[in-house]
């Protein structure tokens, strides 16, 4: 057993006994808030702090929960163990709205979506007489389970603990998967993504609906906590504290939550005691504080309190470094390779206006299975253009691209990739947080199927193990075994340029892209990455490769297409590239 998950179970047992200990009943309420705060920001975790979008509608979304249970059980008798679902139900039809309303638009709606919805449900509830207007519904049953009362605080705290502590697990489980790798990229890796196939849009559109859900089960909980609700504790504001919690504790970390939770909670109850007493009046003078406090944590401990309590426990536990298992998993599925000699990618007058610039006019080319074809051409002169047009990043003029004999002129770059055109960057993207291994894992995506469901219930294991075993062979590959386990953010430029490499093949591409591969490395890494290119060749790969040094293609390429100012120059061997008059005139007119 990992030891990460002895101290798990450790600390959860030590939480069960509580109840059953002299413990006060004062300090019981403390942690059965903190567990119900803990589930709402736990939803806040994977929503800002692993996906980067933010909502401070959390509290309206507990809202639902709570009412739903409160008015389904006072008025229809239902079971709690019913209403959960129920509220669950509604609560995903209101995500799915929000989210279809804002998250296809730029960074800045989905917040203002979230602050109106939370306005909008607070005044719905506060209004309606159906509600109980502001004083809301009273008199919620307590659960019972199997005939057994849980209308004590001791034991109530075992089903909200159990629901809180399930979640997180769900949550560690899911960030450690396929669908959590796709969620970790929509964190400044959005393109990158796109471009191993995964649709960004849908995991934005997932972690929304998650956390709004973890918020909802935190209601229906909350409302046979307290018996009654009242549309209070589903206002703006607790929506911001639960983000607050959230980022106090270290939003990027699913024990941050929990801390987060814990800290607010304990700190906030003693504010109200002690303020009003230091200051001589009441108020709400505990808000102010938590202003000053989230500056300063802001600041200085921007990744939030967890990291800084993860290093006092550092020597008790491992790293993180996996345990390599999986040397007898099935290969992935592969698709079908094209014949050797066959037309592989037919470019056919593409063009690129932006605005009056035509930085790419009506340029064509051809690749066939195995060649590899070098885009050459001073800076400027309309490479990167025309490759993200053939990856269809950006979208042409005119002109047609067809891939394996279908056209894919009008397809997202997405698409793309899934008929089996890979590519690496220009500058580096990748998740640096993540291992160079699961950064490779994640070329593996279109070959693997697991969903959310079958990740946090762990039954992804065995296409898990399938996926490291693939990211493994492609680094073994380009020879990069010895870094597997590095976070991808320390390698050096060189390396990195070869983990796109091995990500890109771990799409299993029948046409590799390569966007200036050679640009900054030194001496030693262009060698190296050359061996690797002709290597690749040796293997039947296919490769377009842009680039504009002329020398590091020269050796290399089957085939060469020189561009300039956005029109295509000539086209043929490097030796006849090489000799002939007009390059020379285009690379000596501009830096050579
Ligand atoms: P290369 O990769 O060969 O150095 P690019 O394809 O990046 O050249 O650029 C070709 C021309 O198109 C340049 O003049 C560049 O300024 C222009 N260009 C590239 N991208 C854009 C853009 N998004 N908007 C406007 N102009 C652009
Ligand atoms: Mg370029």
């Amino acid at each position: 057993m990992a030891a990460r998950t002895r101290w798990f179970l450790f600390f959860a047992a030590l939480l069960a006994l509580l109840p059953v200990l002299p413990v006060p009943e004062f300090w019981i309420t403390q942690l059965n808030y903190i567990g119900l705060y803990a589930t709402v920001s736990l939803g806040l975790v994977l929503l800002t702090g692993v996906a980067g979008l933010t909502s401070f509608g959390q509290a309206a979304f507990v809202g639902v929960g709570a009412y739903t249970a409160a008015f389904l059980s006072v008025n229809y008798a239902i079971s709690p163990w019913l209403t959960v679902f129920i509220g669950l139900a509604i609560t995903v039809v209101v995500a799915l709205i929000l989210a279809a309303v804002t998250l296809r638009m730029s960074g800045h709606y989905l917040p203002l979506a979230t602050i109106a919805w939370a306005l909008s449900l607070y005044y719905t509830m506060s209004n309606m007489d159906w509600l109980g207007k502001y004083d809301g519904i009273l008199g919620v049953p307590a659960m019972t389970l199997f005939g057994m009362s849980l209308a004590s605080g001791r034991s109530y705290f075992y089903v909200i603990w159990v629901v809180a502590l399930l979640a997180a697990v769900g949550v560690v489980h899911l960030l450690d998967s396929r669908t959590g790798r796709a969620i970790r990229a929509l964190k400044g890796g959005v393109t990158m993504a796109e471009a191993m196939g995964i649709s960004t849009y849908r995991y934005k559109v997932l972690v929304f609906v998650l956390a709004a859900m973890l918020a909802s089960i935190s209601g229906w909980l909350f409302a046979h906590f307290q018996r009654t609700v009242n549309p209070s504790p589903f206002a703006l504001g607790k929506g911001i504290e639960y983000l607050f919690m959230a980022v106090l504790g270290g939003v990027g970390n699913v024990w941050g939550a929990f801390t987060g939770a814990a800290l607010v909670k304990i700190v906030e109850e003693q504010l109200q005691d002690w303020l009003p007493r230091l200051l001589g009046s009441s108020g709400n003078y505990e808000t102010i504080v938590f202003g000053v406090v989230l500056v300063i944590v802001l600041k200085y401990a921007p990744e939030g309190l967890w990291p800084h309590l993860e290093k006092l426990f550092d020597r008790f536990l491992p790293s993180r470094q996996r345990v390599c298992d999986w040397a007898d998993a099935a290969p992935l599925p592969e698709r079908s390779k094209p014949a050797a000699g066959e037309l592989l990618l037919d470019v056919d007058k593409v063009r690129k206006q932006f605005g009056g610039l035509v930085a790419v006019n009506d340029v064509s080319f051809q690749i066939r299975t195995g060649d590899i074809v070098g885009l050459i051409g001073p800076n400027g002169a309309g490479k990167s253009t025309t490759f993200n047009l053939v990856s269809g990043v950006l979208s042409k003029t005119s002109g047609q691209v067809r891939f394996r004999g279908e056209d894919v002129s009008a397809l997202s770059s997405r698409e793309i990739a899934r008929r089996g055109m890979s590519r690496t960057f220009q500058h580096v993207k990748m998740l640096p947080d993540m291992t160079v291994l699961e950064n490779v894992a994640l070329g593996g995506y279109l070959r693997s199927t697991s969903g959310t469901a079958k990740a946090m219930l762990r039954l992804d294991r065995a296409e898990e193990r399938q996926l490291f075993r693939e990211a493994e062979r492609q680094l073994v590959r380009i020879g990069m075994q010895d870094q597997m386990h590095e976070l991808a953010g320390n390698l050096a430029l060189g390396p990195a340029r070869m983990m796109e490499i091995a990500r890109a093949l771990c799409t299993d591409p029948a046409l590799l892209l390569l966007d200036e591969p050679a640009a900054g490395l030194r001496h030693k890494e262009k060698q190296a990455l050359a061996t690797v290119l002709r290597q690749l060749k040796g293997e039947g790969m296919s490769l377009l490769l842009v680039e504009h040094d002329m020398d590091f293609v020269m050796n290399l390429t089957d085939r060469i297409v020189v561009m300039e100012f956005g029109t295509k120059l000539i086209e043929g061997t490097p030796a006849e590239v090489q000799a002939s008059p007009v390059v020379r005139a285009a690379y000596l007119g501009t830096e050579h």
